[in-house]
């Protein structure tokens, strides 16, 4: 992007985590990607904490006035990088891609094309996903049916993060202030005019996955206590249940000790009982601690992410 202009017609926003042999092809592919679309475009990468040698590669791509990054101080997460990445683009409009090019950049033309057609989200929807485990898929899918089952809001099935959005809705995800960031989520409860086209999704060209099992059951976790308190609601629902059952059981008890005289010593019933009732408090304590740690994370008001590194000049 030249100085003259200050908001390049598209900005690419792209989170990094380990991907160094990846970059060289994906930096083509965007560049070829964005220009087709306007010579006024900004890449920004922003590197997640790589082990690997990511920031310098991002350093030697950065001699292309276009390119510019963000590095963090250490692993933040894919999603605190992408909204790192979302407070310092500049872009009238704003697309968020993965950088293991299972996204394809080709798209991002259409993309374009549909948000002028007067959208202000145009997510892309995957057809079929290539080289992932059948594990993924299936969690992932079993994750969003549940999701939009218990949440208020539609979060669109079979997509990533992979989308372009306008600036009037980057503006807003820039005030919402949670810590604990659900982009999809958030994208699709902000509202607006959204659609999205169909893609089949390849194979992540190098390197691996940086979303390990830990990484995506937090993130799972966030998305439903983010939307949801139907965690909150069903711990308290089981509780009412299994009280009036308790009511029931200690009338029984009380009969057979006082009326009918019929009654062992109830070490074994105690036992049960007690287990049992203290197990479903546990869950309940448990699903009220998890909404309790965000509140507390949220008034913690901790920065979101550290920069270590950056040759972006429009902030800070
Ligand atoms: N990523 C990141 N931080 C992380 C994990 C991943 O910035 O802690 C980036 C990664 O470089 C990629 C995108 O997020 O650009 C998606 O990650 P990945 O391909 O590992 O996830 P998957 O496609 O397997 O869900
Ligand atoms: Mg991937």
């Amino acid at each position: 992007m030249t100085l003259t202009n200050q908001y390049p017609e598209i900005s690419i926003v792209v989170p990094v985590f380990n991907e160094e042999k990846n970059i060289p092809e994906l930096y083509d592919r965007l560049t070829k990607s964005a220009q087709s679309i306007s010579s006024e475009y900004e890449l920004l990468f922003v590197n997640d904490g790589s082990k690997d040698n990511t920031l310098s590669v991002l350093k030697k791509y950065s001699e292309d006035v276009h390119v510019r990054y963000i590095s963090f101080s250490r692993n933040f997460g894919h999603q605190i990088a992408v909204s790192a990445g979302l407070n310092y683009c500049i872009g009238k409009t704003v697309v968020i891609i993965d950088a293991d090019l299972q996204d394809p950049p080709e798209l991002i033309k259409d993309l374009y094309v549909k948000l002028k057609e007067g959208y202000d989200v145009v997510y892309a929807k995957r057809k079929t996903r290539q080289g992932e485990s059948y594990m993924k898929k299936t969690t992932a899918k079993l994750f969003y049916r549940i999701l939009s089952k218990i949440t208020s809001i539609n979060i669109p099935l079979d997509t990533g993060d992979f989308r372009i959005i306008s600036r009037k809705v980057v503006e807003i995800l820039n005030k919402m202030p949670e810590q604990h960031k659900f982009l999809r989520g958030q994208i699709s409860w902000v509202g607006f005019k959204q659609t999205f086209i169909e893609y089949d999704r390849a194979e992540r060209i190098a390197g691996e996955t940086g979303y390990t099992y830990r990484k995506m059951i937090r993130f799972a976790l966030d998305g439903i206590t983010s939307f949801s308190n139907f965690p909150l609601k069903f711990a308290t629902a089981t509780g009412f249940l299994f009280s009036i059952v308790s009511f029931f059981i200690m009338l029984y008890t009380l009969y057979s000790r006082f009326i009918t005289r019929d009654y062992q010593p109830g070490w074994a019933s105690l036992m049960i009982t007690i287990l049992f009732i203290g197990g479903i408090q546990l869950i309940g304590i448990g699903i009220i601690g998890e909404y309790i740690s965000r509140l507390s994370d949220n008034v913690r008001n901790r920065p979101l992410y550290i920069i270590d590194e950056s040759n972006c000049k429009n902030k800070d």
